[in-house]
């Protein structure tokens, strides 16, 4: 859990804007989203873990999130694979859990309802920032591979990992941070909601699957599952829910989260450009997705940033007025 400040209200807003959000997004488009408020059963084996289960309660207390020990045979009734050696469990009833690929099939849809144009396949060469742009005219060009330059008023750069590398914008201190899962299929527990250690977690996905993650490991641009990512996966899960051995393994699968070097998003304009910045959400993307739109949406019509987008201005990064050898006009601290 982010410590208390304006990062964890984000936070905790996004988790809240959730419910209200997919209800919207069904209704326009007729799709549903599953969503799992069901919590997480934070399990502690070995006595260090249960000193950071305690750490965890007396967190989660001291900001109001609600947590609660689990009997054991509760526990075992929800959770029927999981190890005996499991000495003490806490529920914390605020994590909730959404289907991240089904709410973005639906937002497209929604998008598309709407009347966005949503181009895929499109790789973005270069920006180009337009004197003047913005006030009497386009603000920005998007140079294209292998097509012709488009030109925008408003540019929203929300490019995860690869933020860092967009030609003739400034090179925003966004590393790729490499996370591998893997999707288990079969699982028949009453329990719906997510499973966690502090080695790894397991969280419902669809009528009998489990997904298992995640390894964080710096790797460049590599994204692609490893023996060795896998390996510590499944040790994590024979070491936790050893019931599980005969399941089926579906998927691997490995992503890039986007990083900074102090661990929060890069949310906000670039200063005195029609360009504002929605990145570095590392591991709480799909979380923050509804806040980050909201928050975006209320800086790009002019409004001053909530309180809880404090600290989280790319400018942090950025010494103006500068000019870099790139030309962009900006440098970049980190
Ligand atoms: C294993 C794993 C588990 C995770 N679990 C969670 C979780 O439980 N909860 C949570 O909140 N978050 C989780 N995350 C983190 C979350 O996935 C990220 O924070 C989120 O995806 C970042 O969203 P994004 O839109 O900024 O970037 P991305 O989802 O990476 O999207 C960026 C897009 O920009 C495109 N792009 C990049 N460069 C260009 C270019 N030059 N031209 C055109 N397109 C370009 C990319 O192709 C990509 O489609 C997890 C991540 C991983 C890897």
């Amino acid at each position: 859990m982010p410590k208390p400040g304006p990062f964890l209200e984000a936070c905790r807003a996004s988790r809240d804007l959730w419910p209200a959000w997919i209800a919207e997004l069904s209704a326009e488009t007729g799709l549903s989203i599953e969503y799992d408020a069901s919590g997480t059963l934070l399990v502690a084996h070995e006595a260090d873990e249960e000193a950071h289960l305690d750490k965890v309660a007396h967190a989660a207390a001291a900001v109001g999130e609600a947590a609660e020990e689990i009997h054991h045979d509760r526990f075992r009734e929800w959770v029927p694979d999981a190890s005996p050696g499991i000495r003490r469990v806490l529920r914390l009833l605020g994590d909730h859990r959404v289907d991240n690929v089904q709410a973005c099939a639906v937002l497209a849809a929604a998008a598309l309802a709407a009347g966005v144009t949503l181009n895929y396949d499109v790789d973005v060469e270069r920006i180009e920032l337009l004197d003047g742009g913005g006030a009497e005219g386009p603000g920005v060009r998007i140079h294209v591979r292998g097509g012709a330059p488009r030109e925008a008023d408003h540019l929203v750069l929300a490019t995860g990992a690869w933020s860092g590398r967009i030609p003739g914008l400034p090179l925003l201190p966004v590393r790729p941070v490499r996370g591998q899962a893997l999707l288990l299929q079969g699982v028949e527990w009453p329990w719906r909601g997510c499973l966690r250690s502090r080695h790894g977690y397991a969280v419902r996905r669809g009528a009998t699957g489990l997904l298992i993650g995640a390894t964080v490991e710096e790797a460049g641009l590599l994204a692609q599952p490893t023996v060795a990512g896998i390996a510590s996966l499944l040790a994590f899960t024979r070491h936790t829910l050893p019931g599980l051995d005969a399941t089926r393994l579906d998927t691997l699968w490995a992503g890039l989260r986007p990083a900074t070097p102090d661990g929060l998003p890069l949310i906000g304009r670039l200063p005195g450009q029609p360009v504002w910045i929605a990145t570095g959400h590392f591991r709480n993307g799909i979380l923050l997705a509804p806040w980050t739109a909201r928050e975006i949406a209320r800086q790009m019509t002019g409004q001053e940033p909530s309180g809880e987008a404090a600290g989280l201005s790319p400018s942090r990064f950025i010494n103006l007025p500068m000019e870099s050898e790139a030309g962009s006009g900006y440098t970049v601290h980190s």
